[in-house]
């Protein structure tokens, strides 16, 4: 390394001020024996994907596909839209990037609900865009009339997190729809899905991205497989749009976005989508055992939805957080609004009732 007394050129001054991607405690995993604090899934990868990571590691001298079309045209039969219809990278984080460079110029505007992904201001202030945060309802959930008055003329994206991160809430499909239809034909509305496979339930079919995009140009609904899917580490998300949304994602994007191993690790995910269901219906036991314990226990829960569930203890985050962190519980911490939990196995929901009992009772004491 040089010297660091050696003038380094500057970057530009988009990047002074935003806030770091943070890992919470699951960076130091070795020092928690329950890791609840990413929304992963519990369990690793099945012998299906692993073999077929494998098959594809020995096509490694070549150059995987120019877009992910293999990916791709799997995930547009499974949702039932054309095949330029969806894009593909290493995590839809990276497509939600793409999203904002390809929309907004310095200036611009992107409008959410907040609290919401920690990723937003990071990849609006990128982009030189301003964003504009829309104040959750008192339930922690997105208020729509709050959102639509948030939109002027300078706006230009729309994210909706639906389920929230981190609370967990969602709008009930009536509700989406009726923002959607609302929002001006200038705004591009990106519905950010991570959680949708967990929100899963009859009325699915309805909430469906193919039923939305065939109603709407506007819309980029993003999916991941990072979380119901179980491969957060092989890093992989796409986006489901208009032919013509897509076509710009792909104008900002570097080609190849995929490694053929991490794309074949994808495909023989969707092959096997009864581990997702298994998953959803741990989730769904967990998440209510989770919930209906901490409120017995006094603890404010919001309604969740997906695999994991926000405490809005507003100044007692860090000390809860600590309280968790002590009993072997990495979980996240919003200084000052609130602590994430992610859902995991029976042990996980014991381990975290018990510590939160002993909590109750030292909030007792003092
Ligand atoms: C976890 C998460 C994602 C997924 O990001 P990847 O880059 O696909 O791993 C996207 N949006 C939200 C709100 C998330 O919580």
């Amino acid at each position: 390394m040089a010297d660091a007394n050696m003038p380094a050129p500057r970057p530009s001054a988009r990047l002074d001020g935003l806030p770091g991607y943070g890992r919470g405690r699951a960076g130091q995993a070795e020092t928690f024996r329950h890791r609840l604090g990413s929304n992963e899934a519990p369990d690793g990868p099945s012998p299906a994907v692993l073999e077929a990571v494998a098959a594809a590691l020995e096509g490694g001298n070549r150059y995987p596909d120019l877009r992910g079309e293999t990916l791709g045209q799997a995930l547009a039969r499974r949702h039932g839209v054309d095949h330029d219809m969806v894009a593909v990278a290493a995590g839809s984080i990276v497509l939600l990037d793409q999203i904002v460079r390809a929309w907004c110029d310095a200036g611009d505007e992107v409008v959410t609900p907040w609290r919401s992904y920690e990723a937003y201001p990071i990849i609006a202030g990128l982009s030189g865009a301003r964003l504009v945060e829309v104040p959750l309802d008192g339930d922690c959930r997105a208020d729509p009339a709050a959102i639509l008055a948030a939109v002027g003329p300078r706006c230009r994206v729309a994210i909706l997190c639906n389920p929230n991160n981190p609370t967990g809430t969602a709008l009930e499909p009536e509700a989406l729809d009726a923002l959607i239809a609302a929002l001006p034909p200038h705004v591009l509305v990106v519905l950010d899905e991570a959680y949708a496979d967990y929100a899963d339930d009859a009325r699915t079919v309805a909430a469906s991205p193919a039923r939305r995009l065939a109603r709407h140009a506007n819309l980029a609904v993003l999916r991941t497989f990072s979380k119901a899917w179980g491969l957060a580490g092989l890093r992989v998300g796409y986006c489901l749009a208009d032919p013509r949304v897509i076509a710009a994602l792909h104008a900002v994007a570097p080609p190849f976005p995929l490694p053929g191993p991490v794309a074949a690790a994808a495909l023989a995910a969707l092959e096997a989508a009864a581990a997702v269901e298994a998953r959803v219906a741990r989730n769904a036991a967990q998440r209510a055992r989770i919930a209906e314990g901490l409120r017995g226990l006094g603890l404010p829960v919001a309604e969740s939805r997906a695999n994991f569930l926000w405490l809005p203890v507003a100044g007692g985050a860090a000390p809860l957080a600590a309280h968790f962190g002590e009993a072997g519980i990495a979980v996240r911490c919003f200084a000052g609004e609130g602590v994430r939990i992610t859902t995991g196995t029976d042990a996980d929901t014991d381990a975290i009732l018990a510590a939160a009992a002993a909590w109750r009772d030292i909030q007792k004491r003092t």
